[in-house]
């Protein structure tokens, strides 16, 4: 092992992977290093999204919409389906053998285009040094010209709900349940544990979704989050808004959760609880007293837009450092700044970043709300289209939701797109793309979407901001 490369990676996630196979891509001699060990306790790249979440809870995801589907939708379309059961150990191996495939593939990755996999601890030190430590405990001192710090986040803990054996688990262990919980309680309505919660609902769960905030889904589009929280009640999610957990505890193999709503203080019993109450960044060991790089109060390292830090030739890039924890997100970044090292001029638009809710229907949006944009003064005109009137959403039973565009009033410029329904996270992949060619809803309007598509709501919503939606009744539209 040498002890001097170009570039030195800490972390393996999507952003410190890309940045590490970008940067060897490039001609640097680049080292990533990883401390992630699988459940085998062998080294495992690939951070928290292959291993413990958007892989494998998509997974789980897809493996228990197909189950509901089997269930309970395809009577509907002429298709009988007698004796549908669930295995659950089987369901989590398929999801270990779909995570261990793609870490694997990283590792092949990593050997392709040559990026030293150094499995192990890594601390930032002065001067672009860095502290390694390997799994048997031996430590080293490396330098390198460049260093990105990728460490990623790790669930956050609240002293309310302390995690107890399997009995009180994060979002690790949600995705580790051999059996389905009679009664799963969740604490927090966010992203991860809507998503969880969906899981575990599909496969035979009494799930109540305790929420401290009154707004469900408080980032995005009003109109989306109602239709959104009324049809995941309408599948058995039980979700409590301004509902604050103040206690968790094991009791007799059960837990008992106490929580203050609205009128007052509540309990309610479980036999498995999910705290999903966000993510912080894995700052705590990443840094030692002099690296002289800075972290803010919640533990962020502090960046510029292109994440580079306060000290000359380190930059942090992901969950670890502000900005939407996304694995898509770290990945941009980490290319980013793999490729300005390289003399190139890149930048991460962070107006564009897609964020995407796997319920079912998918939440989807990129941009902003109409209502951040009414805070912010700026006037806008809107044009939605709902699924139900979508021929391909209609014909694969499979019509709630709607997609909504939100343009400038002057200029037309798209500023917001936002999607409820089947394939939203695919769909507002084409809203990306046209606002990161600053499109107008026009340019949308006039776009040829093949028939039949469930882009095609696309298309309408679009039109509908001219009023020139042809599958909607509007009889004085479009004449200017
Ligand atoms: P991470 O993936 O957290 O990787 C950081 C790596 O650095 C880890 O392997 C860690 O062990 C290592 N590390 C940390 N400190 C050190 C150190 N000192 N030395 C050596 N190694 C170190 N995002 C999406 O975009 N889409 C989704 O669908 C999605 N679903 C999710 C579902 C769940 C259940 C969860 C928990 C998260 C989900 N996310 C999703 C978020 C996504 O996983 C993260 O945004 C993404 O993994 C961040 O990437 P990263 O590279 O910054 O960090
Ligand atoms: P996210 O950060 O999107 O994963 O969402 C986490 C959610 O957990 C937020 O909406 C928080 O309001 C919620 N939350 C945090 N602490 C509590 C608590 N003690 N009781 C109920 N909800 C909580």
């Amino acid at each position: 092992m040498s002890d001097q490369y170009d570039v030195i990676v800490i972390g393996a996630g999507p952003a410190g992977y890309a940045a590490a196979i970008r940067c060897a891509q490039l001609g640097f001699a680049t080292a990533c290093i990883d401390k992630s060990l699988g459940k085998d306790g062998a080294p495992v790249l690939g951070g928290t999204c292959l291993n413990w979440g958007c892989i494998p809870s998509k997974a789980l995801l897809d493996a228990s919409h197909k189950y509901v589907e089997a269930k309970g939708h395809l009577g509907d379309i002429g298709i009988e389906v007698d004796g549908v059961s669930i295995d659950v150990p089987k369901m989590i191996a398929r999801k270990d053998e779909v995570v261990k495939g793609l870490t694997g593939g990283i590792t092949a990755l990593f050997k392709g285009n040559g990026v030293t996999n150094l499995p192990g601890t890594g601390q930032l030190l002065t001067g672009l040094q860095v502290a390694y430590q390997d799994h048997q405990g031996t430590t080293s001192t490396l330098t390198a010209q460049h260093v990105i710090l990728a460490a990623g986040s790790v669930p956050m803990a609240i002293p309310a709900a302390p995690l107890a054996e399997d009995l009180i688990v994060d979002s690790e262990g949600a995705l580790e349940f051999q059996t389905v919980p009679q009664r799963l309680g969740v604490i927090g309505a966010g992203v991860i544990g809507l998503e969880l919660g969906s899981v575990w609902r599909r496969l035979g769960s009494e799930v109540v979704i305790l929420e401290a905030l009154e707004d469900f889904l408080p980032m995005a589009d009003r109109r989306i989050a109602r239709d959104a929280l009324k049809t995941l009640k309408g599948q058995g999610l039980d979700i409590r808004l301004g509902a604050m957990v103040t206690a968790a505890e094991v009791a007799d193999g059960e837990v008992r959760v106490r929580f203050e709503d609205g009128t007052g203080e509540q309990a309610l019993t479980f036999d498995k609880l999910i705290v999903a109450v966000g993510r912080r960044p894995c700052t705590d060991d990443l840094l030692a007293s002099d690296s002289g790089v800075g972290v803010d109060g919640r533990g962020f390292i502090e960046v510029d837009e292109h994440c580079a830090t306060g000290v000359p030739g380190v930059y942090a890039v992901g969950d670890c450092v502000r900005g939407p924890m996304l694995a898509h997100k770290g990945a941009e970044e980490g290319v980013m700044v793999a490729e300005r090292l390289a003399g190139f001029k890149p930048a991460v638009n962070y107006g564009t970043v897609p964020n995407v809710i796997y319920t079912h229907p998918e939440i989807a949006w990129v941009g902003k709300t109409e209502e951040e944009l009414a805070d912010e003064g700026i006037a806008v005109k809107t044009g939605s289209f709902p699924f139900a009137a979508s021929g391909r959403a209609l014909a694969a039973n499979d019509a709630a939701g709607l997609v909504k565009v939100v343009a400038d009033a002057e200029s037309d410029r798209l500023l917001g797109i936002h999607v409820l329904g089947p394939q939203a996270s695919e769909i507002i992949a084409e809203g990306v793309i046209a606002m990161e060619f600053d499109a107008s809803a026009e340019d949308l309007g006039l776009t040829m979407f093949a028939h039949p598509t469930l882009s095609e709501a696309l298309h309408e919503a679009a039109l509908g901001v001219g009023g020139r939606a042809i599958h909607m009744v509007n009889r004085k539209a479009g004449r200017s």
